[in-house]
């Protein structure tokens, strides 16, 4: 299959990225993945537009506009003819001795691009299971940057006690989960952290909001404490490459019945209505 390098489409065996590398070095760059629904890219300006503000977070400057992102990522999908599945990009600072400092303005950002192809027939996912993580990453979680040991540490941890996520909270307040956003339906409304630093604002967080107003469900953008999950009736995570999932237990308890609740199923059919349609093969 063919990569994207820069503004170059290259086969895998012609891909090279230097020792240099201050992704490499430091993990001084961002990212975004973007799904793929019948060849088609979800929410593709969203996810590239943010690629873009957190370039500009972290004082990077890409070589190319995102309009020009978007088309060669849509060449990409097509050249590899990804039907289900979903596109990679990053762009890293570039490659330079190590030093922590910026290089200079002669040295050009990495970008680099590979799709990613899912099995044909959609393997419907368990509902999930979480554990508390403490949350000790830095204070611009905003950024979606390469940046992910804690979220490493923390994902390390919540499937060696046998859970799909971990379920991060700072001092007892839940922020996120280390690759996804997370709700909790209590009494019909549904709670979320608010956006700010302390959470990256997820394209599919974003897209839920949108069918809450839609479906006129009641949503309530306020942090949940750790003990309030435990007694909450519903519980799900959202991210892009798993949309909305159900989490039926968190650290051991069963959330509600332990089954998708009828607030998650609403707005899990809702999201799905928002799906591309996939042209016909
Ligand atoms: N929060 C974190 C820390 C993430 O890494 C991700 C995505 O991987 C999300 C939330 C969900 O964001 P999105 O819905 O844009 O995939």
């Amino acid at each position: 299959s063919m990569y994207l390098m820069n503004d170059r489409f290259v086969k895998n065996d012609e891909v090279s990225i230097s020792i240099e590398d201050r992704g490499y070095y430091f993990g001084d760059g961002v990212y975004e993945v973007i799904r793929v629904y019948g060849g088609i890219m979800f929410t593709a300006e969203e996810h590239i537009g943010r690629m873009y503000e957190s370039a500009e977070k972290i004082r990077m400057t890409l070589p190319y506009g995102p309009e020009e992102m978007l088309s060669k990522l849509t060449r990409l999908i097509e050249e590899n003819a990804i039907r289900e599945g979903h596109v990679y990009v990053q762009a890293t600072r570039g490659s330079a001795p190590r030093v922590h400092q910026f290089p200079g303005e002669d040295i050009t950002p990495v970008i680099t691009a590979y799709t990613k192809s899912y099995p044909e027939v959609p393997v419907v996912p368990e509902p999930a299971k979480l554990k508390s993580v403490d949350d000790v990453r830095w204070l611009r979680c905003d950024i979606k940057s390469l940046n992910l040991l804690a979220n490493v540490m923390a994902k390390q941890e919540a499937h060696e006690a046998g859970c799909l996520e971990a379920l991060l909270h700072r001092d007892g307040t839940v922020t996120e989960g280390s690759s996804s956003n997370m709700f909790g339906v209590k009494d019909g409304v549904i709670y979320t952290h608010p956006v700010s630093n302390f959470i990256l604002n997820g394209i599919t967080r974003r897209v839920i909001m949108q069918c809450c107003e839609e479906i006129g469900q009641p949503v309530a953008e306020e942090p949940m404490s750790l003990e309030d999950v435990y007694s909450m009736d519903e519980f799900f995570m959202s991210s892009t490459t798993n949309g909305i999932l159900p989490v039926s237990e968190i650290d051991g308890q069963k959330v509600g019945e332990g089954t998708p609740g009828p607030v998650t199923k609403r707005l899990m059919a809702a999201f799905e209505a928002k799906l591309p349609e996939p042209a016909p093969t």
